[in-house]
């Protein structure tokens, strides 16, 4: 079946094809490592992670890479103001490594507990400062540079097309570019290749380089550590919306100036999570929600926020409210002991020849996933799969294969349910209890986990538990 993914940069749906036949180059854009990630930024990674799970349901291999941007991110996305880094720094009285080293480290605790893939090549910014450098000399040599007083900088009106992916003209990027303006800059959009160190002042992260002891603009680093690691072979660059009209247009310009080559193939991007009201939520703004705060310490499952990530298609804004968090555990609870159910009412034999129903939902599935990734769409397949009238064994057999995609961990809800251990001890005691129409007994159990806040509600496939 055909895979069909919006291409940001032709701004329609295409149809997905690797540039090569061994495998599928993805590269996102990784966190800033000077605070934890929020739960905004999560979301796109969530998006990111389907992809790369969709990719591989479609049998290709995929080799992602992802960065880590531990220097040269500025609290200006021009070029201006402070490296975040060493802002990070200041705030919590380390120095920049130690904040690197710490707020990656939560990162990749947040993708583990988030249930994102790992990637198969992690890359820090400041491992490959000679591979900016010597891309920042091919940009020189081909004469796209120039120095000012604080770095050397890339002359945006030497390239043909700068606009192409973020399809605005150029007088309303300029605009925008202005605010920050640096009377040196021959262009509003011209940007930071390398920025040397104030002269005044010892930077905790900064290198020798053909122009200055200093430290490499943000978006060469990009360009340097996937043209490292994906040779050629560029196929797929991910990020958020926001990375269109600045990162993602600058390494367009500087990687396609230096190679004369076309620079990714497909550029896709993840709608904002915005918070009730439709306020963006920004590292930088301090408004965040990390996923310790806004679920773990509240008893949320944080696999739940992938569940509410589902609810809404990647390129949608998606808005974050507790309600909303809520009804996402409620949602994922009750999916989990759907498969609970269908787990033990699996019978030795059951699973004789694929039923066509099972060939027919997994193909439904698979075409809302090839549709752009589709999830709302995926996930209702799941419900029907569940409803349908297959035999346990088929059904679990398709759901799950669907987690491979959905990352529920739904193989692992069986012996060791997702209850803690005294709530689940108590909803046996109750299926015991109906089973032998103990009717008081059972009640009883009911308002005991009532009392614990768990909710019972008992339907036709048996008892469903969900937190309140
Ligand atoms: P950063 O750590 O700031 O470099 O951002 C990491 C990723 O999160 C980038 O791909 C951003 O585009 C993305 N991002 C930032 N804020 C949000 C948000 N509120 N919602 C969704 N994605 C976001
Ligand atoms: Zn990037």
């Amino acid at each position: 079946m055909k895979l069909y993914l919006y291409n940001t940069m032709t701004r329609r749906k295409e149809e997905f094809a690797p540039l090569f036949p061994d495998y599928v180059g993805l590269y996102t854009c990784g966190p800033t490592v000077y605070n934890h990630a929020h739960i905004g930024n999560l979301r796109t990674y969530i998006f990111e992670d389907v992809l790369k799970r969709v990719l591989r349901f479609n049998g290709y291999t995929v080799r992602h890479v992802m960065n880590i941007t531990d220097v040269g991110h500025l609290t200006g996305d021009r070029d201006m103001g402070e490296d975040k880094l060493e802002r990070g720094a200041q705030r919590e009285g380390r120095s920049a490594w130690e904040i690197a080293e710490m707020y990656t480290r939560a990162f990749q605790e947040d993708m583990d507990r988030l249930n994102l893939l790992p990637p198969d090549i992690w890359c820090r910014a400041t491992d490959t400062i000679p591979e900016q450098i010597a891309l920042i000399r091919t940009l020189e040599e081909k004469g796209y540079t120039y120095a000012t007083g604080d770095g050397i900088y890339f002359d945006t009106s030497r390239f043909e097309n700068y606009t192409k992916l973020s399809h605005q003209n150029l007088e309303a990027l300029q605009e925008g570019a202005r605010v920050e303006r640096n009377p040196e800059k021959r262009n509003p959009t011209d940007f930071a290749l390398w920025k040397f160190s104030p002269r005044d002042e010892k930077r905790q992260m900064e290198w020798p380089s053909p122009w200055g002891v200093g430290f490499p603009g943000w978006h060469i680093e990009c360009s340097a550590m996937s043209m490292k690691f994906l040779g050629d072979h560029l196929d797929i660059h991910c990020g958020g919306t926001d990375h269109i009209d600045v990162h993602h247009t600058n390494e367009i310009a500087q990687s396609e100036a230096a190679t004369g080559k076309p620079f990714f193939r497909f550029w896709m991007h993840g709608a904002f999570l915005n918070i009730a009201g439709g306020k963006k939520m920004a590292k930088s703004a301090g408004n965040f929600l990390t996923i310790q705060y806004s679920l773990v310490d509240r008893g949320i499952d944080p696999l739940a926020y992938r569940y509410a990530a589902f609810q809404t298609h990647y390129r949608n804004p998606m808005e974050y409210s507790d309600e909303a968090t809520q009804a996402a555990q409620n949602g994922l609870l009750h999916l989990k002991n759907q498969v609970r159910h269908i787990m033990d009412a699996c019978s030795p034999g059951d699973a004789a020849a694929m039923p066509a129903a099972a060939d027919e939902s997994r193909g439904r599935f698979l075409e809302a996933l090839n549709d752009d990734l589709n999830m709302p769409r995926a996930m209702a397949v799941v419900q029907d799969v569940l409803k349908s009238e297959m035999t346990p064994a088929w059904k679990l057999e398709t759901v799950l294969a669907f987690d491979q995609v959905l990352g529920f961990d739904l193989d692992r809800v069986g012996a060791a349910a997702s209850l803690p251990a005294d709530i689940q001890e108590k909803v046996t005691a109750r299926e015991t209890a109906r089973r032998e129409k103990n009717w008081a007994l059972s009640d009883e159990l009911r308002d005991e986990l009532q009392a614990l806040g768990y909710v019972v509600q008992d339907g036709k496939d048996g008892m469903k538990v969900f937190r309140q």
